[in-house]
């Protein structure tokens, strides 16, 4: 199974464990509120966990330009 990071904003994919084949807990998956872990986390049928995060350019826009946050998605 794979875990892929993924940007909420831009839909990059920002980083990719592959092979991991540790049990999930060591993600901090199960820190997440209940609504945060519905939003972020979404499990494949193949086993692969998608983790949709904010990539550092997105970060960089948010701090630029704040009032885009209450926005899904945003031209850069
Ligand atoms: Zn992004």
């Amino acid at each position: 199974m794979s875990i892929i990071y993924v940007c909420r904003h831009c839909q990059q994919t920002v980083g990719e464990l592959n092979h991991y084949d540790t049990d999930t807990s060591r993600l901090g998956l199960e820190r997440l509120s209940a609504e945060d872990h519905r939003e972020m986390v979404e499990y494949h049928g193949n086993g692969d966990i998608s983790i949709r995060i904010t990539c550092e350019d997105c970060e960089q826009a948010l701090t630029d330009h704040p009032q885009y946050h209450e926005l899904d998605f945003f031209i850069q």
